[in-house]
């Protein structure tokens, strides 16, 4: 099945329930009206000329029209190339021309980046060319660029004026050119986090992304019913899949609380939105849960929800069942280059497993953990885990070799992730293998004593990295931040850690800071830890 023939079917099933909110936008849609506006824009996207396979990007934050653009490209084959909206020239500029875009739909501004100006410095030659008819040296696929703005500056098409060219093209050509995609056709080209580098563009069917979405809305027993609250990226699969196709393929409203993240209206939009559903990042949950005025919203209405992306503290696990009402909260694992999610926690695990383990694999998919020669390792012990079956992208876009070193012959995808399995299947992350600290000669893995350290009544986040050091190779350096009113001084904390933990694993330093460098997506960029800490200690 394609992406755009499972829309439709969720459309014929439930016409008038609610589909979207976007609160920001102060925007509603029935099934039935969302796809209205999906028909439009799909049709309007033809009368510009794609072809399927052909690149569309989009650089904008969470808004209706990121969801308008995902069905309506599905539906018309048209490649969707997710655009991180905290990019800044470089990295547009290296996205746009790596995926070789015909066209981009962009938001006139986010944050503090205005994206009309950062696009004709780019491309200067877009104020005077006519949309459609762009041609430059830098960017030689593009043709144009259509504005979320209705007034954007000259040589960009505005939105308004695009849906009316809708009325260029029939119906039934939309019709047929769904019919004639294939579901294993590539559909979108997603850029990996960032967290440990460059990112990388993984290129995803609909095969790959749309069974994932189905999959982890089995997963969370989600139905018609169900609304659940998006406050992650859209650009990223955890909101577009997860949240997203998710959604569509079981009829639940999605809810977009804001453009960005905040945890303030997240939980505004969970209890006036009486939301039975909430995904985020660890970071998330953390500022959710010590938001001042958390008290003030009823999160009564929660049942579920997904907290993934990145190593969730058990600790954190804990209050959100029991603070934020989400009883039936569950533990992904996943990452972009395999639609995301291979491993969850279901309904049925018991609350332990579901705090301690990121649960088993996913129905359909395989997984196994090896040694560094490939070699299944025994139960229990840590390895690499690889990842088999639907999920697996089809590949890094135009980067063969990339593909090759991460996806091995036997069609395993090699995950970087260091793991265990425990007789029943249930896997333990302990880390990223480029994350692992070897001080003199012990392996210490960060995730064990960021767990540790989570359990001080001072400390509300904390993050553990390794610097290069002369003696022992690499020295232990933990980053703190401590819950408001709290703090404690660093011989406070080696003191308190050196009664509980093997001497080898107490950090030589400690680094006191109220945020930690963070991707968009609200993950920590451990790399950019190391490149301070390195600076400042070394
Ligand atoms: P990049 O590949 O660009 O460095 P990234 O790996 O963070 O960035 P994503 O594809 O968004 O990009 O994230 C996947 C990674 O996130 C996984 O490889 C894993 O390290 C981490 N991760 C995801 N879910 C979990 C989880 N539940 N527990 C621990 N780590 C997780
Ligand atoms: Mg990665």
């Amino acid at each position: 099945m394609t992406i755009g023939a499972a829309f439709d079917a969720t459309v014929a099933k439930f016409p008038e329930r609610e589909a979207l909110v976007v609160r920001h936008q102060g925007q509603r849609f029935t099934w039935s009206e969302l796809a209205e506006a999906v028909e439009r824009h799909a049709r309007a996207l033809l009368a510009l000329g794609l072809k399927s396979g052909d690149r569309l990007g989009i650089w904008a934050p969470n808004c209706a029209e990121w969801c308008i653009t995902q069905f309506a490209s599905a539906k018309i084959g048209a490649i969707l190339v997710n655009i991180n909206p905290a990019y800044r020239s470089n990295e547009l500029e290296y996205a746009l021309k790596q995926s070789g875009c015909r066209w981009v739909i962009c938001a006139d501004a986010f944050k503090t980046s205005d994206y009309h100006a950062m696009l004709l410095g780019l491309v200067p030659e877009l104020a005077e060319a006519k949309p459609g008819e762009l041609a430059c040296e830098r960017l030689p696929e593009l043709r144009g660029v259509v504005s979320l703005s209705a007034t954007p500056p000259k040589g960009f098409l505005a939105w308004p004026e695009m849906q009316q060219r809708a009325g260029e093209v029939s119906r039934d050509a939309l019709v047929e050119r769904q019919a004639s995609l294939q579901f294993d056709d590539p559909i979108n080209i997603q850029y990996t986090s960032g967290t440990t580098g460059f990112p990388k563009g993984a290129t995803l069917s609909h095969y790959n992304i749309l069974n994932n979405g189905y999959m982890v809305g089995e997963s969370l027993g989600l139905t018609e019913q169900d609304r659940l609250v998006i406050p992650v990226p859209l650009y990223h699969c955890f909101g577009m899949v997860m949240g997203n196709l998710g959604c569509v393929t079981h009829g639940s409203t999605m809810i977009y609380p804001g453009d960005a993240f905040d945890p303030l209206t997240t939980l505004r939009a969970v209890a006036e939105e009486k939301a039975t559903a909430l995904y985020g990042v660890p970071t998330m949950f953390i500022a959710e849960l010590d938001h001042p005025q958390r008290a003030e919203f009823d999160l009564t209405s929660l049942r579920t929800g997904i907290m993934a992306g990145a190593t969730c503290p058990i600790e954190v696990m804990r209050r959100v069942i029991s603070e934020m009402h989400m009883s039936e909260v569950q533990i992904a694992y996943g990452m972009t280059e395999t639609s995301p999610v291979s491993l969850q926690t279901g309904p049925e695990d018991e609350l332990e497993l579901r705090v301690t383990t990121v649960g088993r694999t996913q129905p359909h998919l395989e997984s196994k953990i090896v040694d560094a020669d490939g070699k299944i390792v025994p139960r229990g012990q840590i390895g690499e885990l690889c990842t088999r079956g639907y999920s697996v992208m089809l590949g890094y876009w135009n980067n063969p070799q990339a593909t090759m070193d991460s996806i091995d012959p036997g069609r395993w995808m090699h995950t970087g992730d260091l793991a265990s399995m425990d007789e029943n299947g249930y896997v333990c992350i302990v880390g990223r293998s480029k994350d692992m600290i070897i001080r003199g000669g012990e392996n210490v893995y960060p995730r064990e004593l960021e767990e540790f350290f989570f359990t001080h009544p001072a400390v509300a986040d904390v993050q553990v990295i390794g610097i290069p050091d002369s003696k022992y190779g690499e020295e232990i350096v933990a980053w703190v931040k401590f819950h408001p009113g709290h703090s404690a001084s660093e011989d406070e904390l080696r003191a308190w850690a050196k009664e509980r933990i093997a001497h080898f694993k107490v950090p030589r330093y400690f680094r006191f800071v109220e945020a930690f460098p963070m991707t968009v997506t609200g993950k920590i960029q451990k790399f950019r830890m190391r490149e301070i800490s390195i600076e400042e200690l070394t």
